[in-house]
């Protein structure tokens, strides 16, 4: 495997390793749950999805976490509107997000911790980073000295020096050394809720945001995680936060790869729900897109490159996604019964180039439109073959099972019966034929523990590689 991402801290492209070779340990920033996301945000999050899915067919194995900001300014300030305990506000919009990703077929993160189930470890990193000198008390509340930290800014490469004493931060209700300290603890305030308060060996209050990130993603990933990422609004202060208050209170390097996506914008502005220019994902399809359609849209830009949302644009995205899945149908079709695996050796050959297109792409920063590319370049050729009735049965099902396992990154075909099942795992077992014979055994491994993952078991028999249910 060779796959290079742009790390944000170093500006350029990296030779990816994880720390344990074949596992990667991956933090994502999650939502605040304090209203139902637009479709900026589950542009982040489809990505998100992409890439886990892109490192699988890697061969890596990849474990996501995602966090669940449930307690903050606004889910305070959306508890007391609606006069509901914190919890009971937050549980709402946490299950209109789980409906949102589930609609935009997103594979689940292995955890989604909540901020408000974790403030012991919160209160502990506190503890570590006031014993070595990293933070200072006013008023109940702890602020973290930045002067402390001289690596701060490394992320975002903003010079401490130049954010003035004065300067309007968000914070200033408080009293505090340094323009530049942020909150890792707010003491409680008068008017706070009871139910967004904790009784600590701090005292009184709740946790700042940023610290939420750096005690959930350490203590689900270790102390030094392979990729962290977000959006690019989260680069500065939230990361570099993050980065002083882990790499403070550790003294281990935090993260080993950042990488941040660009936004998905309207009329040239950010989608934002401060400027009123959001659609939900209900919102969108109610207009009748298709779920798969949006899918498509927020996955085929490139991450790096900001995503202008426009109906046209996802007209687009349903004119493609009816491409594949009128090609899967008609592959269907044409290959009956027949077994991939007597497929001509031109046509195996020519399935492998367009395997390895699609993976040059994913290997090159996720790209997906390279990958994308590459995939309807086969698309064009295999729709070709069939309309001559050149397309003999095995080989369409040869096709047809590659196009099922491409799909196992973009997710835009629709949930299939099992014969759908059948050609993915088909093409899953000819790339880990292919890994075996590159001598890629982790990546041959980690697509039979996927498999496994799915209660799907591989044998290897005489007659070739087999598969069953488990159970
Ligand atoms: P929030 O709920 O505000 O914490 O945002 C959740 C995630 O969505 C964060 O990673 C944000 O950076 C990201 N995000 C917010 N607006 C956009 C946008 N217009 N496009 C892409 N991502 C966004
Ligand atoms: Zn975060």
């Amino acid at each position: 495997m060779s796959l290079r991402l742009f790390d944000t801290a170093a500006r350029s492209l990296v030779d990816f390793q994880p720390l344990a070779p074949g596992h990667v340990g991956l933090y994502t920033c999650g939502p605040t749950v304090y209203n139902r996301v637009h479709i900026g945000n589950l542009r982040t999050f489809v990505w998100e999805d992409v890439m886990c899915r892109a490192l699988r067919s890697l061969g890596l194995s990849v474990t996501q976490v995602m966090n669940l900001t449930d307690i903050d300014d606004k889910t305070i300030r959306g508890a007391v509107a609606e006069g509901l305990p914190l919890r009971e506000f937050t549980d709402r919009h946490i299950a209109t997000f789980f409906e949102d990703l589930k609609t935009l077929n997103v594979i689940p993160a292995a955890v989604y911790p909540r901020a408000t189930d974790h403030v012991p470890e919160m209160v502990e990193i506190v503890k570590k980073l006031t014993e070595r000198g990293h933070t200072y008390e006013s008023d109940g509340t702890f602020w973290f000295r930045i002067a402390s930290f001289p690596a701060y800014g490394k992320l975002s490469r903003i010079d401490p020096s130049s954010m003035k004493r004065g300067a309007r931060v968000a914070d200033d209700e408080y009293e505090k050394e340094d323009v530049r300290d942020f909150a890792v603890w707010k003491g409680a305030k008068e008017g706070e809720p009871e139910s967004a308060l904790w009784e600590t060996e701090l005292g009184k209050g709740r946790p700042g945001w940023h610290l939420e990130c750096s005690a959930m993603s350490m203590k689900y990933l270790g102390e030094t995680l392979d990729i962290h990422t977000g959006a690019v609004d989260n680069i500065f202060p939230h990361h570099e936060n993050e980065i002083a208050q882990s790499e403070g209170a550790t003294g281990k390097p935090f993260v080993r790869t950042w990488l941040h996506a660009e936004h998905l914008i309207v009329d040239g502005e950010k989608m934002a729900k401060s400027k009123g220019n959001f659609f939900t994902l209900p919102d969108v399809l109610s207009r009748g897109y298709s779920p798969r359609a949006v899918r498509y849209l927020l996955l085929s830009v490139p991450y790096r490159q900001k995503l202008n949302f426009t109906f046209d644009a996802l007209r687009g995205a349903a004119s493609a996604v009816e491409r594949l899945e009128s090609l899967d149908a008609r592959l269907g079709e044409r290959s009956g019964a027949a077994d991939a695996a007597a497929a001509s050796e031109a046509f195996v050959a020519k399935v492998a180039e367009a395997r390895g297109a699609v993976r040059a792409g994913y290997e090159d920063d996720l790209n997906t439109a390279a990958a994308l590319g590459a995939l309807f370049g086969f698309v064009k050729e295999a729709n070709t073959s069939l309309e001559a009735g050149q397309l003999g049965p095995a080989d369409a099902a040869a096709a047809r099972a590659f196009l099922r396992e491409a799909d196992g990154v973009l997710g835009v075909l629709p949930e299939g019966a099992d014969a759908s099942l059948e050609a993915e795992v088909e093409g899953k077992i000819a790339a880990r034929q292919e890994a075996r014979k590159r001598r890629d055994f982790a990546a041959s491994d980690a697509i039979r523990d996927e498999l496994a993952a799915r209660g799907i078991l591989l044998e290897d028999t005489p007659q070739g590689v087999r598969w069953r249910r488990k159970g």
